[in-house]
C-alpha cells in the first residue's frame, strides 16, 4: 500500500484533480488496488499505460518476450532503443516514468512455471491482455484458483472483445465459453501426451486505434469493479465492437455444467517456507508433521518422468524430470534408434512413489504456489512460502 501523499503544485494542482471532479471517484481506492497485468503486448501496453495514468498503487506485469521492431506500430511505451529487451522490463520503467507515485512489479517469465497462485492472491484483480485461448485457458485456471476476478481482452484488424469472471460468481468462466473448435486449435500446438508442437507464432493483423479502444473498455470495467460502481459487464458476459463497420453487443456466456474450473478456488492450510532445494520427501514429512497422513500432493504442471524407447533392442533410456510443456515433441524419436519413445508423467508426489528425491527446482515450483493436496483428513491445500 502507498502512503505517498500526490505532489501539489505551487498553485495547489494536484495529478489527480480532473479525477476528483468526479462524482463516484475514489483515488484512494485505486491507490491501494493492486492488478496483475498478463502479457505486455499491444493490448497490454494500452492497459499499463492507462492504470499508471490513473494512479493504480500496485501493477504486476507478466510476460516473457522481447522487444521487436514491429511492436512498435501499436506500443506506446517501447521506442527503437528497446529492441531485444524484455518487455516487462521496458514498460515498468516507462510506467514509472509517467507516474513515479505508483510501484511496479516486472516478471520477466511464463504464466505456467513463474507465478504462484499465493502471488496471484495478493492481487484486487487480473487484467489478461493474451494472444492463444492456451494462455487465456491458463489465467483462467490461475484466478479461479486463486478466487481473483479477472477481465480478458482480445483484438483482430478493427474489432474486439472484453468479458468479466468472477470466481466468487456462479456466473461462466472463460472456460465455459471455449468452443470444440478452439479446443481443437489450442490442441494443435500440443502432441497428445502434451508436449509442445515446434510451430510457428501466430502473429495477427492488427493496429494501434482497436488495440486502445479495446484497453480503454476492459480497464474501464477495471475502475468500475474497484470502485463497486455498476460495471460495463457483469461477471460471466462479454461486450463485443467492431469500429468498421460499427456494431457492438454485448452476451452473457453460458456456464457449462461439466465445466470443472469452479472448483477449483484454494485456500491454504499447511504453509511450508519456500526454498528451491527442497525435496518432496521434506515436503511429504513437513505436511504429515501438521497432523495429515496418506499425502497425495497433486502438481499443477505435470512432469515427465523417465523417458524409454520404444524399440525392445534399444537400451536408451532418459531420466527428464521437467514438466511436460517445456518438452519439445521432437524429443520424443529416440536419439540412439530413431524410434519413438514413451515416458511416465509424473501428475501428483506421494510416499508410494520413486520420485522422493526432487526438488521444488525440479519441479519448476514458483515462489509462493499453492498445491492441492488429499489426505486421509481430507482435502486441504500447501502454500509454499518464502517468509522475509
Ligand atoms: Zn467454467
Ligand atoms: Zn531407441
Amino acid at each position: 500500500m502507498i502512503q505517498t501523499p500526490s505532489q501539489t503544485t505551487t498553485t495547489g494542482e494536484t495529478r489527480y484533480d480532473r479525477h476528483h471532479l468526479i462524482r463516484w471517484w475514489n483515488q484512494q481506492r485505486l491507490t491501494d488496488a493492486s492488478i496483475l497485468v498478463a502479457g505486455a503486448g499491444a493490448l497490454g501496453n494500452e492497459v499499463l499505460k492507462n492504470l499508471s495514468l490513473l494512479g493504480v498503487g500496485r501493477i504486476t506485469i507478466i510476460d516473457f518476450d522481447t522487444v521487436s521492431i514491429s511492436n512498435l506500430t501499436r506500443s506506446v511505451l517501447f521506442r527503437e532503443s528497446d529492441i531485444g529487451l524484455p518487455k516487462v522490463e521496458v514498460a515498468r520503467k516507462r510506467l514509472l516514468e509517467i507516474n513515479p507515485e505508483i510501484s511496479v512489479t516486472a516478471i520477466n517469465g511464463d504464466l505456467e512455471f513463474d507465478l504462484g497462485v499465493g502471488e496471484i492472491q495478493t492481487h484486487d484483480l487480473i487484467l489478461a491482455d493474451l494472444d492463444s485461448v492456451n494462455a487465456r485457458w491458463l489465467i483462467n485456471q490461475l484466478a479461479y484458483r486463486a478466487g481473483i476476478p479477472w477481465i480478458n481482452a482480445g483484438i483482430g484488424v478493427s474489432q474486439g472483445e472484453v468479458s468479466f469472471f468472477d470466481p466468487n460468481t456462479e456466473a461462466a468462466c472463460y472456460e465455459c465459453s471455449i468452443s470444440e473448435k478452439m479446443w481443437q486449435r489450442r490442441n494443435e500446438r500440443y502432441s497428445c501426451q502434451g508436449l509442445k508442437r515446434e510451430l510457428p507464432q501466430n502473429t495477427m493483423p492488427t493496429t494501434a486505434t482497436i488495440a486502445s479502444t479495446i484497453a480503454g473498455i476492459q480497464v474501464q470495467q477495471a475502475v468500475l469493479y474497484l470502485h463497486n460502481y455498476p460495471g460495463l459487464l457483469d461477471s460471466g458476459e462479454k461486450i463485443y465492437l467492431e469500429l468498421t463497420p460499427w456494431t457492438t453487443f454485448k452476451v452473457a456466456i453460458n456456464r457449462r455444467d461439466d465445466c470443472l474450473a469452479h472448483d477449483l478456488t484454494i485456500k491454504p492450510t499447511v504453509k511450508i517456507k519456500y526454498d528451491s532445494n527442497l525435496t518432496v520427501k521434506t515436503i511429504l514429512e513437513q505436511i504429515e508433521a501438521s497432523g495429515f497422513t496418506e499425502v497425495v500432493l497433486w502438481l499443477r504442471n505435470e512432469l515427465i518422468g523417465t523417458m524409454q524407447c520404444l524399440n525392445p533392442d534399444c537400451t536408451d533410456e532418459e531420466v527428464v524430470n521437467r514438466p511436460i510443456t517445456q518438452y519439445s515433441e521432437s524429443k520424443l524419436v529416440c536419439p540412439k534408434c530413431g524410434v519413438e519413445r514413451d515416458f511416465e508423467k509424473i501428475s501428483y508426489l506421494s510416499k508410494q512413489e520413486s520420485n522422493l528425491d526432487l526438488t521444488l527446482q525440479d519441479l519448476k515450483l514458483p515462489d509462493n504456489e499453492i498445491l492441492h493436496c488429499e489426505t486421509a483428513q481430507g482435502n486441504i491445500a500447501v502454500q509454499f512460502l518464502t517468509i522475509n
